[in-house]
């Protein structure tokens, strides 16, 4: 028993510390959202056949006072814990929709939403609401849900599907291969996309990894689903890729995420390198 405590003291002010700073994490975020502290940045989405730019990929950035900008993977899991992902959501929608309207009109723009988000019985509204004051035609419009959505009432979530799809949207499965959903869930749930997991892509020298990337373009092909793959860093992974019949690839060797004013140097960037066929040989078929 004094063994017991004695460990229950060393622990103990350790614990209070981190929970201290949890605290105080929730707090500035509150903060953040009060003075607008969060802003998109974008990633092109290159259709490597048609060697373009198919779209855009927002990604929330905090413009920290102090620190910067702070990834989403340290305050999007906090912020969904903490119960204040909703407010960042509904700013996520209302500006990526904003900025979308005003690019050429065969861009697209891709959101992400959390489970949260995509289960909160105001999402169609605030999805009408974004699409209706900034004027963006629903089909440019494509959501990203990732596997944990199905944890619980796959009902609901279909239900949800089938709205968007009805409403014009393009319904993307992110970090396909990463979460908890079997195969059949792909057969039942009506996506429009599947985006295979940077996990896979990275380390295509590993005979397994070609293995799952050529079964998701299978899936995807039987099931008429669209297959982008995340995470492209070198020209040999988008050879690679495009050797598995992959056409729509994201990944730094394309862009990194860039604020919104950096989106015309983007594409004409992207655009003149396509020219100059300067991502290797591409396919032309
Ligand atoms: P994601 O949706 O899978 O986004 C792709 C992530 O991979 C981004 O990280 C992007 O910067 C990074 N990435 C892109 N290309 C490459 C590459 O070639 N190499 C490597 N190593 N990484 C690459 P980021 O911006 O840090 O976002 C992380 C995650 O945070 C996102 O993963 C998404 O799940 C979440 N997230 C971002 N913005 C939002 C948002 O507005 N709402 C919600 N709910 N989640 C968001
Ligand atoms: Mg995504
Ligand atoms: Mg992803
Ligand atoms: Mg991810």
């Amino acid at each position: 028993k004094a063994d017991g405590s004695a460990q229950l003291q060393v622990f103990a002010p350790e614990l209070r510390a981190e929970m201290e700073a949890r605290r105080r994490l929730v707090a500035d975020l509150h903060d953040a959202l009060a003075r607008n502290e969060f802003e998109l940045y974008f990633q092109p989405i290159v259709d490597c056949r048609r060697k373009t730019v198919s779209g855009f990929e927002a990604l929330a950035r905090w413009a920290h006072p102090q620190r910067g900008m702070v990834s989403p993977a340290e305050f999007i899991p906090v912020m969904e814990e903490a119960g204040i992902i909703g407010a960042l959501g509904r700013f996520v929608l209302r500006e990526g929709c904003r900025q979308a309207a005003r690019w050429p009109s065969d861009l697209s723009i891709s959101l992400n939403l959390s489970p949260l988000q995509f289960k909160s019985p105001t999402l169609l509204a605030d999805v009408r609401n974004a699409l209706s004051s900034s004027g963006l035609s629903p089909d440019r419009l494509h959501l990203e849900v990732t596997e944990s959505l199905f944890l619980d009432d796959a009902e609901g979530v279909l239900q949800t599907l089938q709205s968007l799809r009805q409403m014009g949207l393009v319904v993307s499965m992110d970090d396909f291969g990463t979460g908890y959903s079997s195969l059949g869930y792909l057969s039942r749930f009506p996506f429009d996309k599947i985006k295979i997991d940077q996990s896979f892509v990275r380390d295509m020298a590993r005979p397994e990894n070609i293995a799952i990337v050529r079964a998701v373009m299978g899936l995807g092909s039987a099931m008429r689903m669209t297959v982008v793959a995340e995470g492209v860093e070198t020209v040999e992974q988008m050879e690679q890729l495009e050797r598995e019949g992959c056409r729509e690839m994201q990944g730094y060797l394309f862009s990194r995420p860039r604020p919104a004013g950096d989106l015309p140097k983007m594409l004409m960037e992207i655009r003149s390198r396509f020219r100059a066929n300067g991502y290797g040989v591409v396919r032309a078929d």
